[in-house]
């Protein structure tokens, strides 16, 4: 069923206890914790604590869930201190944009400059 964890799920394993992780916010409905290879001083995934692909069937299913992870990422971004100095929230969606894991996460990047075009 839509939003149910999977057996087979890193971030549901995570939102389980049953993998570690550097856990720095979680709601009823997320959990936000720091990328286990960073590649800026502040990386933290924001997830929803439900299992959907990505970010664009997370928004179809349940919307609201999905402002939760926006809103978290602006939170995570201030606990950080890198809202003033301006961030990155990045969704990479399917295989050619750079996903390796299938449970939708915001990637929250700050903390160095941001080149724009990302690559
Ligand atoms: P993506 O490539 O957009 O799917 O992002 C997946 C991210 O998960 C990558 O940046 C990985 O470094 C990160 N990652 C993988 N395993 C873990 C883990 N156990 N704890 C924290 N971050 C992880
Ligand atoms: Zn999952």
């Amino acid at each position: 069923m839509a939003g149910e964890p999977r057996a087979d799920c890193l971030f549901c394993k995570i939102v389980a206890g049953e993998v570690p992780a550097d856990v720095v916010r979680e709601t009823g409905t997320t959990v936000a914790f720091r990328d286990i290879n960073p590649q800026a001083p502040t990386h933290v995934l924001v997830i929803p604590k439900a299992h959907y692909p990505d970010a664009a069937s997370l928004a179809a299913a349940e919307p609201t869930l999905a402002a939760d992870v926006l809103r978290e990422a602006g939170e995570v971004a201030a606990e950080d201190k890198v809202d003033d100095t301006g961030y990155r929230v990045v969704f990479n969606t399917g295989t050619g944009a750079g996903q390796t894991v299938f449970h939708a996460h915001a990637h929250v990047l700050g903390g160095r400059g941001l080149n724009w075009p990302p690559g």
